[in-house]
């Protein structure tokens, strides 16, 4: 059997990092397997899908690097073939038209309320005659499900999880205009693509009792269906607004890689002993759903800040330079010259131990790509630069004069180890002024290196500029 998976995300915002992360199992379970993962986008609810959100999807997951086999499927497209099933199951009596009006059932449900039973459609238009259908109302199609008995579900992730077929009632599957119910669009949308497993949020595990209703009444392969957990807050609640960014979007916004966060999703739920750190590669090699957990994962976004950082300590130089060069020229408000481009491009890998977002990154190379002194970063740079640390590096501007020549990352150093010396002064106290006078931060990569590249004349100007 050729294993296919598919993302079916519902256009109504962007992509989620939930969605994310079960697009990732899809797309990893159906590479580990060495089958298809396939996309479908459910814009079946015509009020609430948008094309921005399909863009947005498309686009996260494009940046994500989960790409699809074959065509994407939309949904809504397939209305037709949803109501051909419907009429199908209708003529092979696994189904029934329904008549009731809209004022009848809140009549049904109100009196099940007052009651206190479970409001559900209590089947009454299942065995009735036909010819007592009242004239002028369209009819919905309903599923005559099992009334006795149980659905068994054997989660591959869940377990075996059952549910008494009483509890669930004749659910509608095409409506009198003749659009399908999201259930029958699904249940049609995934035999038809072929689906083998139905990997998704736990907040579908209801739904798959009576999909598989539709499913047995069709006669259809069943699939495999693994269902897994949400994901949390760090307080343990269900993931919200409230705890920051939710959409992928907003990732890529604050400089994460996405090999970071294929990485961080993977482990959010799934794990593979103590592996922290597992690449695609790898991620597709070991991935199977048994070893993916039942409880609820915490998003823990310094976890994230963290495996980001080394992300970006293990891209190539050349490979972080376009990603952070659009920043850095806003910064800057100019394109960078070619100058600043070798500085960057030698500086890159100091800079890049140093930064856990892209973002970090393109704004602790900026000093690199100025010409002249760069802003005070803040207070504590600021508290740096004393009159005393000023006057030194006066003096360190003319003393380094003689080493212009010989200008490298050693013979700076022993230059301004001999200049603290002779001032009788410590290595730290020379250097740390040196380090907001060039890069105006107290915190930059190891200072000679910063000297060495930026060259003997761009530092006797900043040392001057920082002198005053
Ligand atoms: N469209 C549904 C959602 O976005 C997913 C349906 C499914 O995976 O079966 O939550």
């Amino acid at each position: 059997m050729t294993v296919v998976t598919r993302f079916a995300p519902s256009p109504t915002g962007f992509l989620h990092i939930g969605g994310a992360r079960t697009a990732l199992f899809n797309w990893l379970f159906a590479k580990h397997h060495g089958g298809k993962y396939l996309l479908r986008i459910e814009d079946t609810d015509r009020a609430r899908s948008t094309q921005p959100a399909i863009a947005a999807i498309l686009d996260g997951l494009g940046w994500l690097g989960l790409q699809h086999d074959g065509e994407v499927t939309y949904q809504f497209s397939r209305a037709a073939r949803h109501a051909e099933v419907a009429h199908q199951m209708l003529a092979a009596g696994n189904a029934y038209h329904c008549y009731c009006s809209p004022q009848e059932l809140d009549e049904m449900r109100a009196a099940q309320k007052a009651a206190g039973k479970p409001m559900r459609y209590d089947g009454r238009w299942r065995d009735r005659d036909p010819k007592d259908a009242p004239a002028g109302v369209a009819p919905v199609i309903r599923l005559k499900a099992p009334q006795t008995g149980q659905t068994v579900i054997k989660d591959l992730v869940q377990g075996e999880v059952t549910v008494e077929n009483a509890q669930l009632d004749d659910m509608i599957l095409l409506r009198a205009d003749g659009t399908p119910t999201y259930m029958l669009a699904v249940v049609v949308d995934d035999h038809d693509m072929g689906v083998t497993h139905v990997i998704r949020g736990d907040d579908h595990l209801n739904n798959a009792f009576r999909q598989l209703q539709i499913i047995r009444a069709m006669g259809w392969p069943e699939p495999a269906y693994a269902h897994i957990p949400l994901i949390h807050g760090p307080d343990g609640a269900k993931l919200s607004k409230r705890h920051g960014a939710l959409g992928v979007d907003a990732y890529r916004d604050m400089g994460l890689l996405p090999a970071a966060l294929r990485n961080y999703l993977l482990r959010l739920g799934w794990g593979h002993g103590d592996d922290e750190i597992i690449s695609t590669q790898q991620a597709i090699e070991w991935f199977d759903l048994d070893a993916v957990g039942r409880s609820p994962s915490r998003f823990d976004m310094a976890k994230l800040i963290n495996l980001n950082a080394h992300y970006l300590r293990e891209t190539p130089d050349d490979e972080l330079l376009p990603m952070v060069l659009p920043r850095v020229e806003e910064t800057l408000g100019a394109k960078v010259d070619a100058i600043g481009l070798e500085r960057i491009t030698r500086g890159m890998n100091g800079v890049k131990q140093r930064s856990r977002t892209l973002i970090e990154l393109a704004d602790n190379l900026v000093f690199y790509a100025r010409t002249g002194a760069p802003p005070i970063a803040d207070d504590k740079a600021r508290g740096v630069l004393t009159p005393e640390a000023k006057s030194l590096l006066g003096k360190l501007a003319a003393a380094l004069e003689a080493d212009a020549a010989n200008w490298g990352e050693k013979q700076v150093e022993d230059a301004v180890r001999r200049f603290a010396e002779s001032m009788g002064v410590k290595l730290g106290q020379v250097a740390q002024p040196l380090r907001v006078a060039l890069s105006g931060s107290t915190v930059s990569p190891g200072i000679f290196e910063v000297v060495a590249i930026l060259g003997p004349a761009e530092t006797r100007a900043r040392l001057l500029a920082a002198a005053g």
